[in-house]
């Protein structure tokens, strides 16, 4: 069986950890600094439940509640990753605003999304209590993980997961 194209964008406001988290899945390492306004694209082949998979990481330079939501971005785009700090406040309220704009800007009810809470390896600077976090993915209905780049486990377990939402979304019919 050939493997599934699958093209997934990383999105959130700036520093909360997209790139680290993408090169922790793509190459195993975590980045100590990286630059912070590029876009960049990553692949990666992965195996999940069986079924390889090619991906396409859009790892974006970030958003802030001004943005327009980056329209070139949702073209064949099959999941999208929302990803906050748990040691910011601000990049929590900032992904509410990319989930609203997200949401108009597809038409769709339901994309499939995963949310993110991210650095939790930072826990002196944590504000964002994993309940929080929860609560939101569970009203968009999404799953919800907290991560650490620093970790490659966490990582791939990020990805991992919102490969399932978006196979459950194919099983739907709600994608293609
Ligand atoms: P982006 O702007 O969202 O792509 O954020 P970066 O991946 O460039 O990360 C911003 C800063 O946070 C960098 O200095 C990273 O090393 C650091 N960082 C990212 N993820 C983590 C994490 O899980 N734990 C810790 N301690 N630092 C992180
Ligand atoms: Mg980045």
């Amino acid at each position: 069986m050939p493997p599934k194209q699958r093209k997934i964008a990383i999105m959130g406001f700036r520093s909360v950890g997209k790139s680290s988290l993408t090169i922790q899945f793509v190459d195993g390492q975590f980045v100590e600094s990286y630059d912070p306004t590029v876009e960049n694209t990553f692949t990666k082949r992965i195996k999940v439940r069986g079924q390889e998979y090619e991906l396409k990481l859009v790892d974006t330079a970030g958003q802030d509640e001004y943005d327009i939501f980056p329209s070139a971005i949702a073209m064949d785009t099959h999941g999208y990753l929302l990803v906050y700090s748990t040691t910011s406040a601000k990049s929590y309220e900032v992904v509410q605003v990319i989930y609203e704009k997200l949401i108009d800007m597809t038409g769709k009810a339901s994309v499939p999304i995963a949310l993110v809470g991210n650095k939790t390896d930072l826990h002196l600077e944590r504000v964002i209590p994993f309940e929080e976090g929860k609560k939101l993915a569970d009203s968009w209905k999404v799953p919800f993980l907290e991560a650490s780049a620093k970790e490659n486990e966490s990582a791939a377990r990020v990805f991992q997961t919102l490969i399932q939402v978006i196979e459950e979304a194919d099983g739907t019919g709600s994608q293609e």
